[in-house]
């Protein structure tokens, strides 16, 4: 029985910012551009984006694209490629006037110009005093952000299709990829999308982690189906954990509250940061914040009845502030924490929030693998952007705001440079290889044959688990070591997962189960990257290498399924005009 072909130019897996971006650029070149989404485009996670998107338009203080290089190189921690850092800031605030052009409804200064607040790790004169750079729509950017992109693609005329979930790469002989294949969710169906050029824009995978800020849609299927291709996994070891997530519920509070003024306190009433970081406090990048107040729960001074999370203070903000910027904060709080940020503190604990790593590509959205003595080798009509590419601009922690941003930057880029390839160099289709659904009707017979094996949840909740007590804010090399042989048993379990209800909610659940196949691969890959990094850098805090070694590890990593090998490549320390930013401490 064939499987149904469909044919288009570009493919593009992923409704979020990124996909519409570059699905855009592809629709208005006139390209007959698909667009699949697990769930309908605007629901896709970067509507849950709050703080901002940073762009150093100088609308409120003088601030210059070279000191958001600055400050992005020190926040990645000297791990980001410099040329990428470059390009990202440089385009910033034509990126940012582009969405406004647009019609995104930005906030506003009193002049009419673009609203910009205060964020983490955002500075003048590089590091000497904050600055506000973070352009935002109240306390709901990315919804604003995702809204406008979705109506500009609906009028260019972008195809999509709707809870339509991806499940495998197509590669020929050559290695270059030709397709994918998808599985229609209402149906059932499987169809083989054949395409000039495959975007991937699957979003984060956060859903890993136990605790996490991340949408239940995070599983990261765009790096399962990178490592099932054969493709490796960059910088897996480095995981964000924001600072301000609800204690216990894991929503997050946006950072911008702390930008508006809001700051933390410990047990003592105590505001700790101006101990850890006497220049930005509060304000000090993400990676910097989660440790202090890691430090401050673990030496006893947490709140609350088993004194494990801290205080943010912002009711002396006033009404007026927190009800004009902050509205879905407040909201949040009093849903999610029970107290009224008008007169109460919110209880919060560092939370699993953003993926540095991921699918290794470089500044033009172009897919790259070690080939032939090239550690960069491109991959032919493979590309990724968001949150799931690693292009690397974030490095070893990313800054606040930084990745709407990367997916403006970067949807265009790789949009532009698909059209490039598609018109230059691969006006036809290139074949599909024989079987080429094989593989992905091979693991959904397996999953409706399978008898006798556990639940998906049990497996799921076990790796999730493993994840969070292994691969925290703190690591030391005894406690990875368990994880990573914990998490390859618990991948052996995932290999027999059973549906056991095959009633009303079977293909719910059939997505459940070939979603825990991308998170299986991508806690693996998290476990075994972590372990093998000797040294402390950004988001990686390993107590027996406490200091960040330049000399030996100022390499990114690969993880490569077969055999969960590493490899190491090198950091991009040339920009492309300006000068290189050489490594420094990293102070606040
Ligand atoms: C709560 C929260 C607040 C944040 N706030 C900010 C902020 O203020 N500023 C900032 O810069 N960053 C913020 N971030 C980070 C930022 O929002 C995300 O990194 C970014 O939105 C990711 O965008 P994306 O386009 O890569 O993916 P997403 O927006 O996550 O979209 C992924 C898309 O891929 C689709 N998809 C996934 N798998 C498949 C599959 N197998 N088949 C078909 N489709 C698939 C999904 O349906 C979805 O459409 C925040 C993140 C969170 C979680």
């Amino acid at each position: 029985m064939g499987v149904p072909v469909r044919r288009f130019d570009a493919v593009i897996v992923g409704g979020g910012g990124a996909g519409l971006r570059a699905a855009l650029q592809l629709s208005e070149s006139g390209l007959k551009t698909a667009v699949l989404s697990k769930v309908f485009p605007t629901r896709s996670h970067t509507v849950a984006a709050q703080g901002g998107i940073s762009a150093s338009l100088g609308n409120v203080q003088e601030d210059h694209w070279e000191w958001h290089m600055y400050d992005t190189v020190k926040g990645s921690d000297w791990l980001g490629d410099q040329d990428a850092i470059e390009y990202m800031c440089r385009k910033a605030p034509e990126a940012v006037i582009e969405l406004e052009h647009f019609g995104m409804p930005f906030d506003r200064l009193e002049n009419g110009k673009i609203y910009q607040r205060p964020f983490g790790g955002h500075t003048q004169h590089n590091g000497k005093t904050p600055v506000q750079r973070a352009c935002a729509a109240a306390d709901r950017t990315g919804h604003a952000m995702l809204h406008t992109l979705y109506q500009r693609n609906v009028r260019a005329n972008t195809q999509f299709f709707v809870e339509w979930m991806a499940l495998d790469l197509i590669r020929d002989a050559d290695g270059d990829v030709v397709g994918v294949t998808a599985l229609e969710m209402e149906t059932g169906e499987i169809y083989i999308f054949h395409a000039k050029a495959v975007l991937f824009a699957t979003g984060g995978a956060g859903r890993i982690y136990s605790a996490s800020t991340n949408a239940f849609i995070n599983t990261g299927d765009g790096l399962g189906m990178a490592v099932r291709a054969g493709l490796p996994l960059e910088d897996m070891e480095f995981w964000q954990f924001h600072p301000t997530g609800v204690a216990g519920a894991g929503v997050l509070i946006t950072e911008g509250v702390r930008g508006e003024g809001g700051i933390l306190l410990n047990a003592d009433g105590e505001r700790f940061m101006e101990r850890y970081a006497p220049n930005l406090k509060d304000l000090a990048p993400r990676d910097f914040v989660s440790r202090s107040m890691e430090l401050e729960v673990l030496e006893g001074r947490g709140c609350g009845p088993h004194k494990d999370y801290v205080l943010l203070k912002l009711d002396h903000l006033g009404p007026d502030i927190i009800n004009q910027r902050l509205p879905g904060i407040r909201e949040i709080a009093i849903k999610f924490a029970g107290v009224d940020p008008i007169k109460d503190p919110i209880p919060v604990i560092p939370t699993c929030h953003y993926m540095m790593g991921g699918i290794p590509t470089n500044w033009r959205g172009e897919v790259v693998m070690p080939k032939g003595g090239d550690p960069e080798s491109r991959v032919n009509g493979f590309y990724a952007a968001g949150e799931c590419a690693c292009a690397s601009v974030h490095g070893a922690n990313r800054l606040g705001t930084n990745s709407l941003l990367d997916l403006v930057v970067f949807g265009k880029s790789a949009g532009d440079h698909m059209i490039d390839y598609i018109r230059g160099e691969m006006p036809d289709w290139k074949p599909l290889p024989a079987d080429a659904a094989g593989p992905s009707l091979a693991r959904i017979a397996r999953l409706d044959n399978q008898t006798g094996g556990e639940d998906v949840a049990e497996v799921r909740a076990a790796m999730q688990r493993t994840v969070q007590s292994r691969a925290g804010v703190f690591r030391n090399a005894a406690n990875m070591a368990l994880g990573v042989e914990e998490i390859a048993a618990v991948a052996e379990r995932a290999k027999f997962t059973q549906i056991k209800d095959k009633s009303k909610v079977f293909n719910t659940a059939r997505t459940e189960a070939l979603e825990l196949d991308n998170l299986i691969e991508i806690a693996v890959a998290t476990l075994v990257a972590a372990d093998g990094r000797k040294e402390s850098r950004g988001a990686h805090a390993h107590d027996d290498f406490p200091h960040r070694d330049d000399e030996n590890w100022m390499k990114h990593s690969l993880f490569f399924g077969e055999g969960r090998r590493m490899e190491y490549k090198p950091v991009h320390t040339r920009p492309l005009t300006v000068d290189y930013i050489p490594p420094k401490e990293r102070t606040f």
